[in-house]
């Protein structure tokens, strides 16, 4: 038997836009920074796409023998509306709105988003740090930005200055955007006098009167600019340059090319080796968002009570469905796919079940190690999760062929064949069985269905034992049949 071969892993770096063979800084140790929620509001099914691909990358490395630390904020402050330097904050924004403590906001929507992230099966990071749970150390970046010369103050802010910085170092490497395009696209914008150029970002704010979440510093009363706080806490936990850094394709632009000038200018050092950008779930084209209004949040999902869900799903259907798209693809919210998913995840659930039950035969017609080795290629090819799937639907063929008896496969090769679907379907896709999931509730109202036709087929040929034995006999099993006037419903008891 030839031994399946589970490295290396090659991943598209967004710096380089190569695709690149990844070899850590310091193996078996591997750093992975993901920029976290802003935990003003619910997270819609776009945030659970871009976690979920990242979940996949955690699952994937560690599975491949790596020893992850995987860090995830949660942003608590500064994130400003627009993204805008004059912006109000969003935290703040959801406070007012709910007319809470911006800590119960901050509180009530992380809340929220472990819910989801369980929801779907994303692991834990190891570390969720939170942006004001590290306000000392922002304060002493902005210092130490200061020290180098590459910002400055003005009326209680301080402004990261991005001419002076791009001279030395350049500027815009991992968004491709060039200075001189930047400031022909700038327009005047209210706050920008304290500015020397447009270009030049927060990284202290001076805080008005009336703002909330503020803070003593060295320049007054203010708060961190947004894109500190992800610089600073990447580099606490991971050091100073590290291996993966994550975000969805938006934050590119202005978020990670200021993280790299941050750090690059405090610090003399570049700070991330990897970085990788997953892309957008969109609808009808358009990226789900909040501010479009065609974000649904996950609990309306499995509802199906939105205007864009002709009805609910479960949420491995939506994994499944997310997982058959490359993380680097847009992906089209429809229906109709989501559909598909589901059709498609309980063939390869059924599948899974069968496999303790195949019956072993003497020889083999199947090589099973070649089909482990096809999927560990695809995932080592910058995570190619469709092709990796389309790989155990050829196991799943394979299952149900055997166990037509069309097929013939040895205990060795069953067990190679059970050890690849509980590696690949459950530890690295990450899905669960779903046991009282809306598929499976589809199915036993079909069944129940079918039985209490059954019963009023009886009923009409006044065979009153058959129709009270199928009465009795659901109820036994919990499901209780109610004759009104409409018809018979059923219900759980
Ligand atoms: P936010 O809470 O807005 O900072 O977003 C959290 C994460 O979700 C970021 O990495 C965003 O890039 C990502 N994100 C936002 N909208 C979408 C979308 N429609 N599809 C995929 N990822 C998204
Ligand atoms: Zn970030």
């Amino acid at each position: 038997m030839t031994a399946v071969k589970k490295v290396p892993f090659h991943l598209t770096n967004t710096l380089t836009r190569k695709k690149e063979e990844f070899v850590p800084s310091d193996p078996p140790h591997v750093g992975l920074y993901v920029c976290g929620p802003t935990v003003y509001s619910d997270v819609h099914l776009g945030n659970v796409r871009t976690f979920t691909s990242f979940d996949v990358l955690y699952r994937w490395l560690t599975h491949i023998g790596y020893n992850v630390r995987y860090v995830r904020n949660i942003t608590d402050v500064g994130h400003l509306l627009g993204d805008a330097a004059d912006g109000e904050d969003r935290i703040s924004k959801g406070a007012r709105a709910e007319q809470l403590e911006p800590m119960e906001v901050v509180q009530k929507y992380t809340n929220g988003f472990h819910a989801v992230m369980r929801l779907f099966n994303n692991l834990d990071p190891s570390i969720e740090p939170t942006a004001t749970g590290h306000l000392l150390e922002q304060v002493e970046m902005v210092q130490r930005i200061l020290k180098s010369g590459f910002a400055y103050e003005s009326n209680g802010s301080v402004y990261f200055d991005v001419p002076k910085y791009a001279e030395k170092h350049g500027y815009g490497g991992l968004s491709g955007r060039k200075i001189d395009e930047l400031l022909a696209n700038t327009r005047g914008t209210e706050g920008q006098d304290e500015k020397r150029s447009p270009l030049d970002f927060a990284i202290w704010k001076n805080a008005e009167p009336e703002h909330l979440m503020k803070w003593n510093s060295p320049w007054g009363v203010g708060f961190p600019g947004w894109h500190l706080e992800c610089s600073v806490m990447s580099t606490k936990y991971l050091g100073s340059t590290f291996d993966i850094h994550g975000g969805g394709m938006d934050l590119k632009f202005p978020h990670h090319e200021c993280e790299i000038a941050q750090s690059v200018a405090a610090d003399g050092q570049v700070p991330v080796r990897y970085w990788m950008h997953t892309n957008m779930l969109t609808v009808n084209g358009r990226k789900m968002s909040k501010s479009e209004g065609n974000g649904f949040t996950p609990e309306e999902l499995i509802s199906g009570d939105h205007k864009l869900l002709d009805r609910g799903y479960s949420p491995m259907t939506v994994r499944f469905f997310m997982l058959q798209c490359h993380y680097a693809s847009t992906l089209d919210f429809s229906n109709e796919a989501l559909q598909a998913a589901e059709k498609g995840l309980s063939r390869l659930m059924a599948a899974t079940d069968l496999l303790p039950n195949l019956r072993p035969a003497a020889s083999s017609e199947v090589d099973v190690a070649a089909l482990e080795q096809r999927c560990y290629d695809a995932m080592n090819d910058d995570l190619n999760t469709p092709v990796m799937i389309a790989e155990l639907f050829e196991g799943v063929r394979i299952i149900n062929s055997v166990n037509d008896g069309k097929l013939s496969l040895d205990q060795e090769g069953i067990d190679q064949l059970s050890r690849l679907f509980e590696a690949m379907v459950f530890d690295v896709l990450g899905l669960m069985r779903e046991g009282a999931g809306a598929a499976s509730d589809r199915v036993l109202d079909g069944l129940v269905k079918e039985f209490i036709h059954m019963r009023a087929e009886a009923k009409a040929s006044r065979d009153f034992a058959t129709s009270d034995r199928i009465r009795d006999r659901l109820l036994e099993l919990g499901i209780q049949l109610n004759d009104t006037k409409e018809g018979t419903t059923w219900n759980k008891v």
